[in-house]
């Protein structure tokens, strides 16, 4: 069986009860002694389908949840989110105290066509990330049509994510789902070339998987982040104190001598900038060699040119990750460089990882980005080759 889109369903949605997964994962802050929404992006992400399902006169139902809370938790509550979707629907958002249970089985029942419901954090309930049978059910029984959009918990085979589709007699994936996963999935089957891959970030292992898989497709590879010192090491280059995954450097070697073989380009740091402790106001030192007091907290000058020189006639290009310690003014130059030579190469250009996504807003670029993905993991497992708990549950066929 295919996935249905809800765009093309052969089902109608009106007068339905329509449970809609979303991913309100937004992160909060505290003002004027209230906890508010900080960042609305992800809230934004799923507007065009929840109007396309109001407009189809559906009976929403949404679910989230927020954060990694431990049993209920009321500082990761999702009523805050209930207050921006209210503003950004211009329609009165009803908010339940719990997701499943009677009372949420009343308003549910009573809610009227072009009527919202928002349910409380699913991870106050122990059965969402255990993908649990009858916590599933419970959640299937408020509706008659299952919709997934919530590509940033695509990669969880949990029960709002996974589970649910069992008990529900009709089911679809949102326009962002769709988005995300169409694009992710052309960049992998006809990409402009040439494609240049940027990766960056904490550790090579979060990001081996992608690495492997983008060698049969890529044509460059920049590498940054501390992940770049577990290459320069295996390559035999003098890291100081920089962090590297030591048990990782025959696997970083393989990748290395792999694309070689496929004609890959793989480049990494030339020069670097530096400090002799882990700590934000650490005096930061322009270098070509680490001496052996250092670490490598960013990329140097002459690596910010190479990496904008190898993006400048780009067809295609896919970034994730920092390529430094980017959240201390000293060390962001270099994630900074990259952003805004992703946004002004003219390729097409997808981002993902919160950090990267986070660079880019800071600058004000997010906008002349083609795609820039709101699931960090999800997307990073999509393009591994992985099979989404998400998307298999709809039924999309690999
Ligand atoms: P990731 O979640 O794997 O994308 O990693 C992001 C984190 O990597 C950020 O918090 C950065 O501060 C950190 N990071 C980037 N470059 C370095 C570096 N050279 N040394 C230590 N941490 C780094």
């Amino acid at each position: 069986m295919a996935i249905t889109w809800i765009d093309g369903a052969a089902f109608s949605f009106h007068n339905q009860r329509v449970f809609v997964r979303v991913d309100f994962n937004v992160p909060l802050e505290q003002k004027d002694g209230q906890i508010v929404v900080a960042d609305d992006e992800r809230i934004r992400a799923a507007l065009p389908t929840l109007k396309l399902l109001l407009d189809k006169g559906a009976r929403l139902i949404l679910a989230s949840h927020l954060g990694r809370p431990k049993g209920r938790d009321p500082d990761q509550s999702l009523l805050p989110v209930a207050d921006r979707l209210q503003a950004h629907l211009d329609r009165d958002v009803i908010f339940a105290d719990d997701c499943v249970g009677d009372g949420v089985k009343k308003l549910a029942h009573d809610l009227k066509p072009g009527q919202v419901l928002l349910l409380e954090n699913l991870r106050f309930h122990s059965g969402e990330e255990k993908n649990d049978d009858g916590f599933a059910r419970q959640l299937a029984e408020l509706a008659d049509v299952y919709v997934n959009d919530a590509f940033g918990a695509a990669h969880r085979a949990h029960a709002s994510t996974a589970g649910i589709a069992a008990f529900v007699p009709k089911k679809a994936g949102g326009l962002l789902l769709k988005k995300e996963t169409e694009t992710l999935y052309g960049l992998l089957k006809s990409p402009r070339k040439p494609f240049v891959a940027i990766v960056g970030g904490a550790k090579v292992s979060d990001k081996i998987g992608v690495l492997q898989k983008l060698l049969g497709k890529v044509d460059t590879v920049l590498i940054g982040g501390a992940m770049a010192y577990t290459f320069l090491a295996a390559r035999g280059f003098a890291v100081g104190i920089s962090r590297i995954e030591a048990d990782k450097m025959v696997l970083a070697k393989s990748i290395m001598d792999a694309a070689t073989q496929r004609g890959v380009r793989i480049l990494l740091p030339l020069d670097h900038v530096t400090a002799t402790e882990f700590k934000e106001g650490a005096t930061p030192t322009v270098c070509d060699t680490i001496a052996d007091d250092q670490m490598g907290l960013d990329i140097g000058p002459g690596t910010r040119a190479a990496y904008a020189a190898a993006l400048k006639d780009a067809g295609t290009v896919l970034w994730n990750g920092p390529m430094g310690v980017f959240e201390w003014p000293n060390y962001a130059k270099g994630t900074r460089a990259v952003a805004e030579a992703v946004a002004t190469c003219g390729a097409f250009t997808v981002v993902g990882g919160g950090d990267s996504v986070a660079a880019l807003n800071d600058l004000g670029l997010a906008n002349q980005i083609s795609h820039v993905s709101t699931g960090g993991g999800a997307s990073l497992e999509l393009l591994e080759g992985q099979k989404l708990p998400g998307l298999l549950a709809l039924g999309y066929e690999f």
